[in-house]
């Protein structure tokens, strides 16, 4: 009832959700007590929780943010949604989101803008906007989002609060609508790092409708969450700290790296060198599988369909034309065009080359430390509009989160302190394949 009443008093400011119900919530509440009442009580039984509006639901429509897909209802929920479910948690509604998830400041959802909780005329961040701002705005204790390139971190970071992208294959897929399936990861966005073991507890784990999902056992993520670190190696990465960055935001980092040295870490140097040509190959691979990916959305099977049109083609055409926005539609051109033939070669493939390259300096990193620290993004928050004309500045300020997807790897985001203006900035730790447990008490120890 409190989360109700607080999403009552302040969804109107801050626009966190496409769609939320408070008859839905309830009903699952009653449910939790039952299951409580016959002596099952989950590990989230009865906790408010919101999911991003590409997961999909029974109870809710799942849009994606887009035009193209209002008022549809998946006949099946998301593997991690039954989890969430069957763990005890209450689903409120549905959060908002940059369109299918392209985009770093929810600014290009279809529905609504989120606003950053700190200061309104600030971007909440993206794509996983609205969830981040569920949370750190208190509509709801914890959420799930998707990051594809840092859509679950860099919105953390911008609203204060933890966000994990778990290890490609920790966590299912299925169910999740895809935005560039190989380097996708649902994951939570929490208050603290306890919280944020406690759904990672609840969402991991294989499911044999995900080929991607991975067989091995979960770990006990929330005994992971212990005081010291001694014998643990953090990594610096020079390549992170380049001299443009925001000297508010390298602060609040090494603060960072002061707190987890006097917590026994050992510090060393290290170098990635292909990171810097990460950008440039994400910006090729995510819109080629996004291109592809995105083809079903005709106006035949589902969504939105162009009532005009006298032929097929044209079915297809104004349908997409009419559906889709402009953020969309570029990076549906530039992934067609980077796998045509006689472009496949010079994009795609020295794309995929370069992000060989890039796993390769990550695993020449664990050989002498064990997880990485870094900045999020390079700069705190920024005025809302004031990077939607130009693709290029916001497409840059993904360049600390998206080598993490590329290589497949788990990172986190933890608030680490305030600019002098009031806004939040977080720090990244990035660690090994199914490195998590390590990372979140490394993440636990920056609290
Ligand atoms: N901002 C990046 C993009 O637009 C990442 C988005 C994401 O992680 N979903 O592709």
């Amino acid at each position: 009832q409190s989360c109700l009443e607080r999403i009552n008093a302040v969804e109107p400011t801050v626009s966190a959700f496409i769609t939320h119900d408070a008859d839905i919530a309830l009903s699952q509440a009653d449910e939790a007590d039952r299951q409580r009442a016959a002596g099952s009580v989950g590990p989230l039984c009865g906790i408010p929780l919101s999911v991003k509006d590409l997961l999909c639901t029974k109870t809710f429509p799942t849009t994606c943010g887009s035009k193209m897909l209002a008022g549809f209802v998946p006949p099946y929920d998301a593997t991690v949604v039954e989890m969430i479910l069957r763990a005890g948690g209450v689903i409120v509604g549905k959060t908002t989101m940059d369109e299918f998830a392209m985009g770093s400041t929810s600014e290009t959802c279809y529905y609504k803008v989120p606003a950053n909780p700190w200061n309104l005329e600030y971007v909440a961040g993206g794509s996983s906007g609205g969830s981040a701002v569920s949370v750190a705005a208190g509509e709801v204790l914890a959420s799930l989002g998707s990051d594809t390139g840092g859509s679950i971190r860099q919105p953390a970071s911008l609203c204060g609060i933890v966000g994990m992208k778990p290890t490609y294959g920790r966590v299912s897929r299925y169910g999740l609508v895809a935005y560039a399936s190989s380097l996708d990861q649902v994951g939570p966005l929490t208050r603290d790092v306890q919280d944020c073991a406690v759904m990672m507890q609840a969402i991991s784990g294989h499911d044999r409708r995900d080929s991607t999902s991975v067989d091995r056992p979960v770990e006990d993520y929330s005994a992971a969450c212990a005081a010291g670190m001694r014998g643990v190696r953090i990594g610096l990465p020079q390549e992170f700290f380049p001299e443009e960055l925001d000297p508010e935001v390298r602060q609040v980092v090494m603060n960072g790296v002061a707190a987890l040295r006097s917590a026994g870490a050992e510090i060393v140097d290290v170098s990635l060198p292909h990171i810097d040509y990460g950008v440039a190959a994400y910006y090729i691979i995510a819109p080629a599988e996004a291109s592809s990916n995105l083809a079903r959305y005709d106006g035949v099977a589902y969504g939105y369909r162009d009532e005009q049109a006298n032929s097929l083609i044209e079915l297809y055409k104004n349908s997409r034309s009419a559906g889709f926005g402009a953020e969309v539609k570029r990076r549906i051109l530039i992934g067609t065009y980077a796998l045509s033939s006689g472009y496949y070669d010079a994009y795609y493939k020295k794309a995929s080359q370069v992000r060989t390259l890039i796993l390769d300096d990550f695993k020449n990193a664990w050989q002498s430390c064990d997880l990485l620290i870094s900045p999020v993004t390079p700069t705190p928050a920024w005025r809302r509009g004031s990077k939607l004309d130009d693709p290029l500045a916001m497409y840059l300020s993904d360049i600390f989160t998206l080598s993490t997807n590329l290589a497949g790897l788990p990172g986190i985001s933890v608030p680490g302190g305030l600019s002098e203006e009031g806004l939040p900035i977080g720090i990244q730790l990035q660690g090994p394949h199914f490195g998590e447990s390590l990372l979140l008490r490394a993440a636990y120890n920056l609290e």
